[in-house]
Order: C-alpha cells, then structure tokens, then sequence
C-alpha cells in the first residue's frame, strides 16, 4: 500500500491499482504496461516455439525421412545358389517325350 507516480501522467496511484483513477493508464505502478509486457511475452513464446519447430524439422529431415526410406526400400533378390532353375522344354516336346 504504497503510493507512486503514474507512468503517464505522474498523479499519485497505488502501486496494486489497475488502472489510473486520473488518466486510466493500465497497471500505473509499473514500469511497462501491461500491453508492453504482453507484446514482450508474445516475442519470448514466438522465438521459444520457432526453435522447437525448427529443431524438430531438423531432426525429422536429417533422422526419420533416411530411416523411412531404409525400411520402405525392397530388398534386392537373389536366387538361391543350391536351387538350379528348371529346364524351360517346349510344349511340342514334352508331349512328344512325354506321349513315347
Ligand atoms: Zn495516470
């Protein structure tokens, strides 16, 4: 319960006081208003936020996008060595061999 001058226009105010009972200044006891305050506030969460999404960009560019391409990749095939492939007999000469 201390009295201060106003921000705006010097007239003694309360420093718990919400407003100026002279001028209707927001907040007369502090030093910023409280839009000041707020505007400072928007800047520190726009910064806070813009580095998270960007680190989490980062991370999905660099980490995940190269370990879902691993995973989505076919592997290549390759015939087994023991198995020969079978013999590819016209049709003619399998029901000719296969009618004697
Ligand atoms: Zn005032």
């Amino acid at each position: 319960m201390s009295l201060v001058p106003c921000r705006a226009c010097t007239h003694q105010v309360d420093t718990s006081a919400l407003a100026c009972p002279r001028c209707g200044a927001t907040d007369p006891g502090c030093k910023i208003s409280r839009q000041h305050r707020n505007a400072i506030y928007f800047v520190i969460q726009l910064m806070f936020w813009s580095a998270i999404l960007g680190i989490g960009g980062w991370y999905v560019v660099h980490t995940v996008i190269p370990l879902a391409k691993q995973y989505i990749a076919k592997p290549v095939a390759e015939a087994p060595a023991a198995i020969t492939p079978a013999p590819i007999i016209p049709a003619h000469r399998a029901a000719a061999t296969g009618g004697a």
